[in-house]
């Protein structure tokens, strides 16, 4: 069995994923760097200490077990879920289509509960271990053009609390981080494609600015972590003061 606590980051071949990644190795981590896009993984890993690289589809059950089992099998242990796997779709309620909720629920939702049940089953067995789900502040705000998202988000932080509740006792805790807006390619993506507009975001965020990934990983890395010991079912939201913001200021401050 390795020594060193072993982490399966899903989505891990970029943006937050790969902070992560990154993070979690050199805080004493072996981490399974996981992604849809084997080639972008791998090639992110190349030449680097306690971390390798494996194809990981959330959206297929079989994959989901095989990188559970290539854990197992590679390091004879798995402490750390990281259910950071996301995408968006944006699109006016009354035009979207099945399909399109469909795609997203798949991955932002289906994809968490797979890899939870399959990361679960084993910790469970082992008596300990930890799941980090990555939500958003769309869990808590209406958000038009993005309701599917939205929707899948707060539903996992319903997942966050149930299993959190539920595995306690058998030594898991399940804690979710929230970020707000984040430079990685899913937003520079976004707002290329004209669905997403910077000026307000950042004029609605009280510190003005977008987080850089590694400010979420951190965050992720604290709730993993024995300092964390006593905390589940939480969810931190990393935002820059986004969500506490009472939105509309005091004339003549
Ligand atoms: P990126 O798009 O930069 O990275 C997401 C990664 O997930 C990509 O490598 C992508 O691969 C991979 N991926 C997509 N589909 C699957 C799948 N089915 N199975 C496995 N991997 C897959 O996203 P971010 O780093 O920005 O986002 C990471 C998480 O953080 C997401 O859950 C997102 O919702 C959340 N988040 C992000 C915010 C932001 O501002 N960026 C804000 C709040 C939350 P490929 O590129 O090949 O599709």
């Amino acid at each position: 069995m390795a020594d060193r606590p072993v982490a399966l980051v899903t989505g891990a071949g970029r943006g937050i994923g790969w902070a992560t990644s990154r993070e979690l190795a050199s805080h004493g981590y072996e981490v399974l760097v996981a992604d849809i896009d084997l080639q972008t993984a791998a090639a992110q890993v190349a030449g680097r200490r306690f971390m390798s690289a494996i194809e990981l589809d959330v959206r297929c059950d079989d994959s989901v077990v095989t990188a559970v089992s290539t854990a197992l099998e590679r390091f004879g242990r798995l402490d750390l879920l990281v259910n950071n796997a996301g995408i968006q779709r944006h699109g006016r309620l009354d035009q979207l289509t099945t399909e399109h909720w469909e795609a997203v629920l798949n991955v932002n939702l289906h994809g968490v509960i797979r890899c939870t049940r399959a990361a679960g089953l084993h910790m469970l067995q082992a008596g300990r271990g930890s799941i980090v789900n990555i939500v958003s502040v769309a869990a808590e705000r209406g958000t038009p053009g993005r309701a599917p998202y939205a929707v899948a988000k707060a539903a996992v932080v319903a997942l966050t609390r149930s299993s959190a509740v539920e595995w306690a006792p058998y030594g898991l805790r399940i804690n979710a981080v929230g970020p707000g807006y984040v430079e990685t390619d899913l937003l520079r993506s976004h707002i290329e494609a004209g669905e997403l507009d910077l000026a307000p975001i950042l004029d609605r965020t009280p510190m003005g600015r977008l987080a850089e990934p590694r400010e979420i990983a951190r965050a992720i890395r604290f709730l993993a972590s024995p300092d964390a010991s006593f905390i589940t079912g939480q969810v931190l939201y990393v935002d820059g003061g986004f969500l506490v913001d009472y939105g509309v200021p005091a004339a003549g401050l």
